[in-house]
């Protein structure tokens, strides 16, 4: 739990500090709501959400005959974590090898949770390979093949310009002949040429398919939990071009809000997988729902 204590020190004491604060003591009247709503929003959790949550809270109030402010604060956190699925561990068939890809925007931090993951997988006992598939990128493809030297894991990578593709193909095709566990595929994320990009996403994933039957067995998607709302805008576009399986939320430590969690499940309908708590290879968490709310209120 001190991960999470450490990691979400910011969004405890600013966004959801504040709302501590204001459910001080005082009686729950028409300002309690407003106030109380304006806070959720600032503290990300978005127009929608927040007021779902509003309404369910004025609901629990209402039966239960609550006037104190001080008395929400339970039902507040019992309410957020109603809207976080209690999913430990990704399901992931009984195949080897099992190919993830990882996608989202450039900067979200895909190619750093890829070595995370893969080190995590490692540390299992698993064998893992890593493939180079951004090879617009040279910075992308050297970022990689710096985690593997690091962490040990050998890593796939294409000529630069190349078909990202092929890249994948080849990544899979050779993982199975060598009986690795896991193949984790890091793909392009150039955002000012989102059509190419979602072409070209589309593209590795059909050609996973190909290379083994199949696979990709689960796509995540990295959303930088500093960027709030507008991930959530970017990952209905990454939904629309492949069927992601899970999300991924990173830099929790370095944002102030980290509301956005409670808005994914209602906005994508998909589990948060894992949560990125620092740069380090060892700060990726199964993302704990209780953890993360007890995190942000202690
Ligand atoms: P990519 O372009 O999506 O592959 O993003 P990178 O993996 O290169 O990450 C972008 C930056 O975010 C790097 O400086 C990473 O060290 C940093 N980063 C990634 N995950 C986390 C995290 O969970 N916490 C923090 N503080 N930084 C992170």
């Amino acid at each position: 739990f001190n991960k999470w204590l450490t990691g979400l020190d910011r969004t405890r004491k600013v966004a959801f500090g504040r709302i501590s604060a204001f459910l001080g003591v005082s009686e729950i009247n028409q300002n309690t709501w407003d106030d109380l709503e304006a806070l959720l929003v600032q503290a990300d959790l978005g127009i929608e959400t927040s007021t779902d949550v509003i309404r369910a809270l004025k609901q629990v109030v209402v039966e239960n005959g609550l006037t104190r402010s001080e008395e929400l604060s339970q039902v507040l956190k019992q309410e957020l974590l109603n809207r976080l699925l209690p999913i430990p561990e990704p399901v992931l068939p009984d195949q080897k090898p099992l190919v993830i890809l990882m996608v989202g925007v450039n900067g979200s931090g895909k190619t750093t949770t890829a070595a995370k993951l893969g080190k995590q997988f490692a540390n299992q006992g698993k064998k893992v390979l890593l493939a180079a598939a951004d090879t617009y990128r040279a910075a992308a493809v050297d970022q990689l093949q710096v985690w593997g030297e690091r962490l040990n894991l050998p890593v796939v990578a294409g000529q630069p310009g190349g078909d990202p593709g092929a890249v994948a193909f080849d990544a899979i095709q050779s993982a199975a002949a060598r009986g690795f566990d896991y193949v984790i595929v890091d793909t392009a994320g150039r955002l000012h040429t989102r059509y190419n990009l979602m072409e070209e996403l589309k593209k590795v994933y059909r050609v996973s398919g190909k290379a083994l039957s199949g696979a990709p067995h689960a796509v995540w998607l990295v959303l930088d939990a500093t960027t709030g709302q507008n991930a959530l805008q970017q990952a209905k576009a990454f939904k629309e071009a492949v069927q992601v399986t899970g999300i991924i939320l990173s830099k929790l430590d370095s944002s102030a809000r980290g509301g956005m969690a409670f808005a994914i499940q209602k906005t994508l309908g998909l589990p948060i997988l894992y949560a990125g708590l620092g740069e380090k290879p060892e700060d990726l968490e199964h993302f704990d729902r209780e953890a993360f709310v007890n995190g942000i209120f202690h």
